[in-house]
Parts: structure tokens; C-alpha cells; sequence
């Protein structure tokens, strides 16, 4: 915002500066009237008091001068010719027939015709009236700068207002709340930008649900037809005798139990995405209740693990069930990449519990953090493959996780490899 503050003041002075050039240009370009009338005027001026020095009096025609300069603020001087400033003696000199001179600094300098001293009439410096006028012409440009100020300030102001809640609901939008739009009431849109950014939102949450949708229902589909070849595999395999024919059908019927698990597990990832997915919770006292799993997640898991656990008690309401997937989960890869050790740590603050679950493998590069929690993502594909994962561990504890209030982040571990930290909000009451 302040960039275009910035911006937006330097582009006012600019195009002020450039519109009274223009005016300059073409008001002043050629002639200068203002000058013309002013040079008319001191002639005028310059004649009458000739006039009187050649038909009255050399003293009468200064002793008028001395009336006006008083009434005028301003100072009379007389020069003789030898000590008059040198450019205006050159320039009587060049212009043998002008009788005066009207400077840029407003000197206005005379000559008569019966009179060999020069006359010089300047602003009086010590006249409150002139200082006035000086102090008026310095600081109108002050005038002008800090109203510049304060229109691009204001205009900022409106603006950054109205931007903040377009910009609210975008961030709201992009952390996963498709039903988020932002306000169309006339003092806080944006032009149409509000409603053009709403049905941006509408049009992707729809596509969204449907693809959601779609993904349901093709795994839904295919439960049958998978069942049915599975079964209809086993049967054929009890009837045929040939060996090798027993090999490829034992080979079908284990890809047919992948694809099923693919397909449980893309129904339940279905299932704790939805935003309005059932949650149990209950209060429990978060150290017990792991002590109390530990033995069961090893034996579910086949891999031993540490637990490590500074306190007794931890009091937090969580889903039982959810959060045991979501452990399970990030154990389970941490014995697929751990060289030897995993550990599984509590560490608490003063608002929320962080479940940690290290491993010593060879960890993943921060490159891959910000997309490691989306369906699908694989950090090396050639080593996923192999392993035999569908890719969808994460993106589920990610959102068992979000039904918490909770979230999941990912990190070095002292280990050596990777660290998934599980975060709970400390919440004693429903
Ligand atoms: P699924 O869990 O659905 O069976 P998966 O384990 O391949 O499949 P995720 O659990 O979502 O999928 O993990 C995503 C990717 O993150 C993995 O493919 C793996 O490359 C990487 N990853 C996860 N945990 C670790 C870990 N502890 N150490 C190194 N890489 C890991
Ligand atoms: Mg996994």
C-alpha cells in the first residue's frame, strides 16, 4: 500500500507540474501579456514623471517618485552613471533609446531626459506588506504539496480499505473454505471486482464439488466390479491346475486387492474432506491415551517405536478413532524410510500439544513441504511406486487434523530424517 501511496503522489506532482507547464506553454508561449501590460505601465509611469522633470522640476518629479515608492512600499535610489550595476548599464547602453528597465526581481529602473542620474525603485525588504506577499508565494507550493499529500493518503485509505476485505476473503478461499465471498455492499466493493471475484469462486467451488463428486462416484463404482473379479478370480483359482496359469491368476487377484484398498482409501479421504464430516469428540488425557495405544499402533504397524512423553497430564478433546489414523499414518512412512530409529514425542506450549513422529531416513527437501499434504503428491515417484502407497496418507491426516482445529506441519528431525509434527489446540470443554 505504501509503494502505491508513493506512486499514486509522485503521479499527482508529476501531472501537475506537467499541466502548468502546458498552461505556461500556451498562455505565455509567445507574448506574455502579463509582462506586456506591466512594461506599458512603468513606461507610462516613466513619462509622466518626465514630464514633470522637464516641465515643473527635477525635484518635483522626485519628490513625487519618493510619494509613490512610500505609498508602494517600496525604496527610491539614485545612481549616477558610473555607478550603476554593470547589466543595467550595459543594457541602457545597448538600448540607447529605452528610458527603463523593469527587471525579473521587479527593480524597475528609470531614466529622464533632463536628469543624468538613473532612478531605481525596488521592493522595500522591511515592509510587512512585501514580506507578506514573499511569505505567500513560498508557501503556496507547500499548499499545493500537502494537499497532494493528503488526496493520495485518503484515496490509499479508501482503497486499501475495500482491498483488505477482498483480500481476507481470498486468503479465506485459498486456505481451503470454498463457501467464503466477499461482501457486495457498495461501501466495501471494489468496483465489480467483488462480484466478479465471487462468481470466480462459485464457478471453482462448483467444479470442485463435481469433481469431488465424480472421484466418489467412480470409487464407488468400481467396489463392485472389483469385488466381482476378485471373487470370480478365486473361484477360477480353486478349479484350474496348471501352474502357471495359477501364478497369473494369484498375481490378478492381489492387484485386485490393491486397487480395493485404493478404493476404500480414496472413499474415506472422501469422507473426512467433506467440511461438515462427523467428529467425536471426548476429553482425554492425551499422555495416558498414547501409553495406552502404544503396544496396539506397534503391533498393527509391525514396527517397534519409542515414546516419549515429559508429562502426565495433558488434558484435550480429541476423536479417538481420527487421530489414531492419523498416527498410524505418519508411522507407518516413517518405518518405510527410517534407517533404525523412530520416535514419537509430546511436546506441549502454553495453547497447543505438538505429537512429533521422527524418523533417522533420509528426510525430504523443503521444496516439497508446501505440497506434501495435496492428494496424489509424491516426493519420488520411481521410490513411491515401489513402495506401494497411493499417495493419500498425508492429504488425510492434513484434514483429520483440520476437523481437530488442529493442523500438521513438517520439518528436519534431529534424526537425521523427517519430522511430522501433529497439532492439537489444548481444549479442556467441548
Ligand atoms: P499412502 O500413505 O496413501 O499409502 P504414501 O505413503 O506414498 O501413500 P503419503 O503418506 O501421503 O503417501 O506420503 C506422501 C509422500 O511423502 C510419500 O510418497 C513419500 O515420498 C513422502 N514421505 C512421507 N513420509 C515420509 C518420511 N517419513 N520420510 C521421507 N519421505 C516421506
Ligand atoms: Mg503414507
Amino acid at each position: 500500500m505504501w509503494r502505491i501511496f508513493v506512486e499514486s503522489l509522485v503521479g499527482l506532482i508529476l501531472l501537475f507540474a506537467a499541466s502548468i507547464y502546458g498552461y505556461e506553454y500556451l498562455i505565455y508561449g509567445k507574448t506574455d501579456p502579463d509582462l506586456v501590460d506591466a512594461n506599458l505601465r512603468v513606461e507610462a509611469f516613466r513619462d509622466i514623471m518626465n514630464h514633470v522633470s522637464t516641465n515643473e522640476s527635477d525635484e518635483q518629479a522626485i519628490e513625487l517618485m519618493e510619494l509613490f515608492a512610500k505609498k508602494t512600499h517600496r525604496l527610491l535610489e539614485q545612481y549616477p552613471q558610473d555607478k550603476l550595476p554593470e547589466a543595467i548599464s550595459e543594457y541602457f547602453k545597448e538600448n540607447q533609446d529605452t528610458h527603463f528597465l523593469l527587471n525579473d526581481d521587479s527593480h524597475l529602473w528609470l531614466k529622464f531626459d533632463n536628469n543624468p542620474n538613473y532612478f531605481e525603485l525596488s521592493d522595500d525588504p522591511d515592509s510587512e506588506l512585501i514580506k507578506a506577499i514573499e511569505f505567500g508565494n513560498q508557501v503556496v507550493w507547500l499548499f499545493f504539496l500537502a494537499s497532494f499529500v493528503a488526496f493520495s493518503f485518503v484515496l490509499i485509505w479508501f482503497l486499501s480499505r475495500r482491498l483488505r476485505v477482498l483480500e481476507k476473503t481470498a486468503m479465506e478461499f485459498a486456505s481451503g473454505n470454498f463457501t467464503a465471498r466477499a461482501s457486495e455492499r457498495h461501501w466495501v466493493r471494489l468496483g465489480k471486482l467483488n462480484r466478479t471475484f465471487n462468481r470466480m469462486a462459485t464457478k471453482i467451488a462448483d467444479l470442485m464439488i463435481s469433481n469431488k463428486a465424480l472421484t466418489n462416484a467412480v470409487a464407488h463404482e468400481l467396489r463392485t466390479p472389483i469385488f466381482r473379479i476378485q471373487w470370480q478370480s478365486e473361484i477360477l483359482l480353486e478349479q484350474i491346475k496348471d501352474p502357471e496359469a495359477k501364478k497369473q491368476l494369484t498375481s490378478i487377484i492381489e492387484d485386485t486387492e490393491d486397487m480395493e484398498k485404493l478404493v476404500d482409501e480414496l472413499l474415506y479421504y472422501a469422507r473426512v474432506e467433506r467440511p461438515d464430516a462427523a467428529i467425536n469428540l471426548e476429553t482425554v488425557n492425551l499422555v495416558e491415551w498414547l501409553k495406552e495405544n502404544h503396544a496396539k499402533w506397534e503391533h498393527h504397524i509391525g514396527q517397534k517405536f519409542l515414546l516419549q512423553t515429559y508429562q502426565t497430564e495433558l488434558p484435550t478433546q480429541i476423536d479417538g478413532f481420527l487421530l489414531c489414523r492419523a498416527l498410524v499414518n505418519l508411522v507407518g512412512n516413517a518405518k518405510r524410510y527410517a534407517k533404525d530409529a523412530i520416535v514419537v514425542k509430546v511436546v506441549p506450549d502454553s495453547d497447543h500439544i505438538a505429537i512429533e513422529v521422527h524418523d533417522d531416513g533420509i528426510g525430504i527437501d523443503p521444496e516439497h513441504w508446501s505440497m506434501l499434504f495435496e492428494p496424489f503428491y509424491r516426493v519420488d515417484k520411481a521410490r513411491d511406486r515401489a513402495s506401494g502407497g497411493y499417495g493419500l496418507g498425508l492429504a488425510i491426516v492434513k484434514h483429520i487434523m483440520l476437523r481437530h482445529g488442529g493442523d500438521v506441519e513438517v520439518s528436519h528431525s534431529e534424526l537425521g530424517g523427517a519430522c511430522f509434527s501433529l497439532i492439537l489446540p489444548i481444549r479442556k470443554e467441548p
